[in-house]
């Protein structure tokens, strides 16, 4: 049986920060040796924000490539590529673009945020409007089940799904579907094959679940059918047709949104973030200067840790006997705010350390990190092609 597979891509605008990491890159790690899992440079992406200064995308695409590797990922247990090295993306955003209602797009909730958190960009282009449904094409051509993201992203495998389900409704029957299910049925032994049809209309007609349920388990162990038989009948039974591309879910971690420095959503563009492999030191000085509870301003002030952004870091970084002492100390005024941010420090440094030294065998050999996405680029290429291929036949632009 073919593994299910995973595809996830990131944005390389920056350095990569710890939200990306307990976010999204953590379960990528994880999922690599479970499933097939593509992970790609989503080059084009960062051209919807930075589409002025491209030249930042430029400089992060391989440096990106390097937190990746950093954090965890083996390029022999997954694919890396990069997005604009695959036209086929575009070729699919453009074909699902036609039968997509625009207001599909104006209601994904992302994009009046991020156009007013970004406020210094001129974000009301054609591109930043559409990058949902490009993200749509990244994932359903590889026929992705699940999509390992932040919960910032929920919202766009929604749109994928439902993107999914339209094309299928659309273009689903093949052209001569009739014939084409005559001949899968022709293959069984005449009696079974009237016994199913009796269950397909007995489902169709009186909503048997029975009926169907039965006639499927029939054609799972049927010798006679092949894959394609059996995926064409079922559409035919269940009265969808085909299912030309999957409907993926989303797969969260138990961080699915990392606060930053500020208590608001870690992110590159609000300056509140701390990189994977950010110095020591610069990682202390971060942690010392967070903002704690407003209302403790003199050390013998108690405080309130769910007023504070630090708490979140104990929830990621620290052990129960430690946020036991932290809430303890912090609510009788028992230890300082710089005693209470120690262990998150150290529980950053500790956790960066490994990353550390893993990247630094790329940094000093960079030629090996582009030999990885090239690779991985070509085994992409592969999977997107075959897609494409049924996409073109489903819609009828074989001619
Ligand atoms: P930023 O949000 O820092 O500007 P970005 O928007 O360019 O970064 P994306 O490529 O959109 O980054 O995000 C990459 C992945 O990291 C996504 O799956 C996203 O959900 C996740 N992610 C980003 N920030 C956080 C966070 N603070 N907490 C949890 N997940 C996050
Ligand atoms: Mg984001």
């Amino acid at each position: 049986m073919s593994k299910e597979r995973v595809l996830s891509g990131m944005r390389p605008t920056g350095a990569l920060h710890l939200g990306h990491y307990h976010g999204a890159l953590k379960n990528w790690v994880r999922l690599q040796s479970e499933m097939e899992c593509f992970y790609f440079v989503a080059d084009w992406h960062a051209l919807t924000t930075h589409y002025e200064d491209a030249s930042v995308i430029e400089q992060h695409v391989y440096e990106m490539v390097i937190d990746w590797l950093a954090a965890g990922l083996d390029p022999a247990q997954c694919t890396i590529f990069l997005q604009s090295r695959l036209p086929e993306h575009a070729e699919l955003f453009t074909l699902l673009a036609m039968g997509t209602p625009i207001g599909w797009l104006e209601r994904v909730p992302t994009y009046k945020d991020q156009q007013e958190k970004l406020n210094d960009k001129d974000l009301s282009t054609y591109g930043f409007l559409g990058y949902p449904l490009l993200q749509a094409a990244d994932i359903l051509i590889y026929k992705a089940n699940y999509v390992p993201v932040g919960e910032d992203q929920a919202s766009h495998v929604e749109l994928t799904r439902e993107a999914a389900r339209r094309f299928n409704h659309l273009y689903g029957r093949e052209r001569d579907a009739q014939q084409r299910i005559a001949a899968s049925l022709a293959k069984l032994p005449r009696d079974s094959a009237k016994r199913l049809e009796k269950s397909r209309k007995q489902y169709q007609e009186t909503g048997d679940a029975k009926a169907l349920e039965g006639a499927l388990a029939y054609m799972a162990q049927a010798p006679e059918l092949d894959p394609d038989d059996r995926e064409r009948l079922s559409g035919h039974f269940k009265g969808t047709g085909r299912t030309v591309l999957i409907e993926p879910q989303v797969l969260l971690t138990p961080t699915s949104r990392l606060p930053g420095l500020d208590g608001a959503k870690m992110s590159k563009s609000y300056n509140n973030a701390i990189a994977l492999r950010e110095d020591a030191d610069s990682v202390a000085q971060k942690v010392k200067r967070m903002p704690t509870d407003p209302a403790r301003i003199k050390r013998t002030d108690v405080g309130d840790p769910l007023k504070c952004p630090v708490w979140q870091f104990h929830q990621v970084y620290s052990d129960e006997p430690t946020r036991a002492w932290v809430t303890q100390g912090c609510t009788t005024a028992g230890i300082g705010c710089l005693a209470c941010k120690q262990p998150v420090i150290d529980g950053i440094l500790a956790e960066q350390q490994p990353m550390r030294e893993r990247a630094q065998a790329y940094l000093d050999h960079p030629q090996l990190v582009r030999d990885i996405v090239d690779a991985g680029t070509q085994r992409a290429r592969t999977a997107a092609q075959q897609t494409m291929r049924e996409v073109r036949e489903a819609i009828g632009l074989n001619y």
